[in-house]
């Protein structure tokens, strides 16, 4: 059995000595738990802040704990009167490649699911905060121009397809023009825009020659500061995450825009609002479950996934999240199927 612990708390971004691969014996399942084997081990942006010491939404990981993270295993043992083994199961192992179970949180999956790492992206905590974030907060109506960073994740792709779907205008912000490509020609969007380029925020203005209605915020920092005077009235800014800030240790140099912030939220009577999806929105669940599950049959929402192999490639993988290396769902095979 492999695990990797947290080793040290990362002082900016996290480096390959954070981590710490060890191997130990599998663990035995006594009556009534079970013995879970990791196929798939989803890699989250939201892992950076339970590194750090801080606090965050969710308490912080102690120095030499696995590593946490959501899984999709499959039942090895079963001690447990509800599971039998083969069972697919959406669980909570970690990074890790068994780990053993009570039953306490496990989600059966169908067995005969085409793509079972699925119910890590579109078709779980992902797709599900896009549809809260988008359709409770940020209420798009026809006509209206929505943007959204990280346009090629899994969070920020299906936002934009909700979009689409909602008659909005769609214009994406992603890391390079593969990614753009991507946005425009598969997902549908009206229009994608390079953050690094020079002229990133002309080119924003440019697309959004209405202003902007919904700003589905995923990335904070200079993507933010293009969006702000762009704007309109009473725009909604559902407040997702900020993963361009997860790895600083100071605030950024230049002019203190808060002020500016303060002004335009008043004179535009903008409503932000930040949300932790499970925490806020868990009782919706269903919702989500029955309106994506339907839009993914029909192909009205794509998902693009990358698979990286092997549990010792996690730490570097996960590094490049961070970055923006990932193009689409980040996802480590850590078994067979
Ligand atoms: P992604 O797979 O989209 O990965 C993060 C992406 O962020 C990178 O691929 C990169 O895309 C982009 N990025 C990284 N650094 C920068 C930067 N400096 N400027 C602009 N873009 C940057 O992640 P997810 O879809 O899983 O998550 C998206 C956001 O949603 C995150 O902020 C995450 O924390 C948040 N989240 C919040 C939840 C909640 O409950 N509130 C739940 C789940 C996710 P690119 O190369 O295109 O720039």
């Amino acid at each position: 059995n492999r695990h990797i612990h947290l080793a040290s708390r990362p002082h900016g971004a996290p480096a390959p000595d954070n981590f710490r691969l060890e191997t130990g014996p599998v663990p035995e399942p006594h009556e009534g738990q079970l013995l879970l084997r990791t196929v798939y081990l989803s890699l989250d942006p939201y892992m950076r802040g339970r590194m750090s010491a801080g606090p965050s939404y969710a308490p912080p990981m102690e120095i030499d704990d696995v590593m946490v993270g959501g899984t999709v295993s499959r039942v090895a043992e079963s001690r447990h009167p509800d599971f039998s083994e083969g069972d697919w199961v959406l669980s909570g192992n970690g990074w890790q490649d068994y780990a053993l179970s009570d039953g306490t949180g496990l989600i059966k999956l169908a067995r005969d699911m085409k793509h079972p790492s699925h119910a890590l992206g579109v078709l779980g905590m992902p797709g599900f905060t896009a549809y809260m974030g988008l359709l409770d907060i940020g209420q798009p109506k026809a006509g209206e121009t929505l943007v959204v960073a990280a346009a090629t994740g899994p969070v920020g792709a299906t936002v934009g397809q909700i979009g689409k779907l909602k008659g909005c205008r769609v214009v994406g912000i992603a890391g390079g023009a593969e990614k753009c490509r991507h946005a425009v020609d598969t997902l549908g969007f009206d229009a994608c825009i390079d953050h690094r380029a020079t002229d990133f925020a002309e080119q924003l203005a440019k697309q959004c020659p209405d202003g902007i209605d919904v700003y589905f915020e995923n990335v904070g920092g200079k993507v933010f500061d293009a969006v702000l005077p762009l704007l309109n009235t009473r725009a909604r800014v559902p407040v997702c995450g900020v993963v361009a800030q997860y790895n600083s240790t100071d605030l950024p140099d230049g002019p203190d825009r808060l002020p500016l912030l303060l002004e335009t939220l008043l004179k535009k009577r903008m409503r932000m609002q930040g949300f932790i999806i499970f925490d806020d929105y868990g009782h919706r669940y269903d919702e989500f479950a029955r309106d994506m599950s339907a839009w993914y049959a029909d192909g009205k929402v794509k998902y693009r996934e990358q698979i990286v192999q092997g549990l010792e490639n996690a730490p570097d993988a996960f590094i490049g999240l961070l970055e923006g290396k990932n193009f689409g769902k980040l996802v480590v095979q850590v078994g067979e199927a």
